[in-house]
């Protein structure tokens, strides 16, 4: 480019680069609607080479090109790189009469051009991007009917490339949208302190259950906890000590319990959790392993004083005739007789 353009200004060119590269033309393979823009433009024009051109930083890349046999060209040899300097049209009649182009060596030697004829490809917002252009072996002129079509198809091929962007941030728009559902689904279910399902999904996990037993699956247990002395905690350490130790409790359960088990903060410092195909017998092993994890683990982070705690479980069957309200309700009855009979301790059905 000429380096007195005022457009040739180092900021105004990596702009226009970075337009360029937002329409992710560049390097793309041939696509059929291009070919067809160019085999039209060669075609109206009568004209044996015909070539989608992108003015890239230090080449020009052929989208799409009729009789040239190739994809891209340095940009000191470029023809089209003096077009996009103006708008509109860009005819050189003759290429060995103008001092510009008289001694390229595409003129010179092979293919020896003698005919240009390339109208602007623009951007929305008005950057040259590169150019529509017809060539020829002879030199010779444009109709003005053939100037009219070769700019109007330049028009389709930037209306095309807008559409195609279009529907690239329309595509990535719905993949945010989605992404925000997923995490908003994820909200909707979690307890925000814990990250544990809070009490609806829970239930939601919990009526899938029946329906599996129901369906032939192994029955399960349900666990209810409660924290003992909790507020003690919160009355000697403060409140927001107190939710540290509820977050501490709730990693300490995903580490104890298995993966499959289903793990729900039911309020305050009460934790429910089921553990599909498990027997009352074991699920109150998986009980005695959290007391034991309890009882070795400090709940206070780095620094603090250690402090333990200990908490009281109820442990009941879930079977394909359970409801929620009637196994939770059985579950804290044995709950209460584990605070009852001294607290840290887990008591289970019958
Ligand atoms: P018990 O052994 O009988 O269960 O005694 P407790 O002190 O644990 O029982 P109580 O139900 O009297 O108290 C529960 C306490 O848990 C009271 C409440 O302030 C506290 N608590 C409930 N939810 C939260 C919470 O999200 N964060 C904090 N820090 N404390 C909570
Ligand atoms: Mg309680
Ligand atoms: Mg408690």
């Amino acid at each position: 480019m000429a380096a007195s353009s005022p457009s040739c200004s180092i900021a105004y060119e990596a702009r226009r680069l970075q337009v360029l590269a937002d329409y992710q033309i560049l390097d793309t393979p041939e696509e059929s609607a291009f070919d067809e823009i160019v085999e039209v433009a060669s075609l109206i024009c009568d004209a044996p080479i015909a070539v989608i051109n992108f003015i890239d930083r230090d080449r020009q890349w052929f989208k799409s090109e009729k009789g040239l046999g190739v994809r891209e060209t340095p940009l000191d040899i470029s023809i089209c790189s003096h077009a996009i300097l103006q708008p509109g049209l860009f005819i050189v009649p003759d290429t060995t009469r103008e001092a510009r182009f008289a001694n390229n060596p595409l003129v010179t030697g092979e293919p020896h051009l003698r005919f240009y004829a390339g109208a602007l490809l623009e951007s929305r917002d008005a950057y040259p991007l590169g150019t529509l252009c017809v060539l020829d072996y002879k030199p010779r002129e444009l109709t003005e009917r053939q100037r009219f079509a070769l700019q109007a198809l330049a028009n389709q091929v930037m209306a095309h490339m807008e559409l195609m962007q279009a529907h690239r941030e329309q595509a990535e728009l719905i993949r945010e949208l989605e992404a925000t559902k997923r995490e908003l689904t994820r909200h909707a279910a979690t307890d925000p302190l814990t990250g544990l399902l809070n009490r609806r999904a829970f239930e939601q996990r919990f009526a899938q259950e029946v329906a599996l037993i129901q369906r032939g699956a192994l029955p399960a247990a349900i666990l209810l906890i409660d924290l003992d002395y909790f507020k003690k905690v919160n009355d000697t350490l403060g409140h927001q000590a107190g939710d540290e130790v509820i977050l501490k409790f709730a990693k300490l359960c995903r580490e104890v319990f298995r993966q499959i088990d289903v793990i729900g903060r039911w309020g305050g410092e009460e934790f429910v959790i089921m553990l599909p195909r498990t027997t009352v017998m074991e699920a109150e092993h998986a009980a005695e392993r959290l007391h034991q994890r309890l009882a070795e683990t400090s709940m206070r982070n780095d620094g603090a004083s250690a402090l333990t705690i200990t908490a009281s479980i109820g442990v009941c069957a879930l079977t394909g005739t359970s409801t929620m309200d009637e196994c939770l309700y059985r579950a804290d009855d044995l709950l209460y007789l584990a605070k009852e009979q001294g607290r840290n301790r887990t008591v289970s059905q019958a």
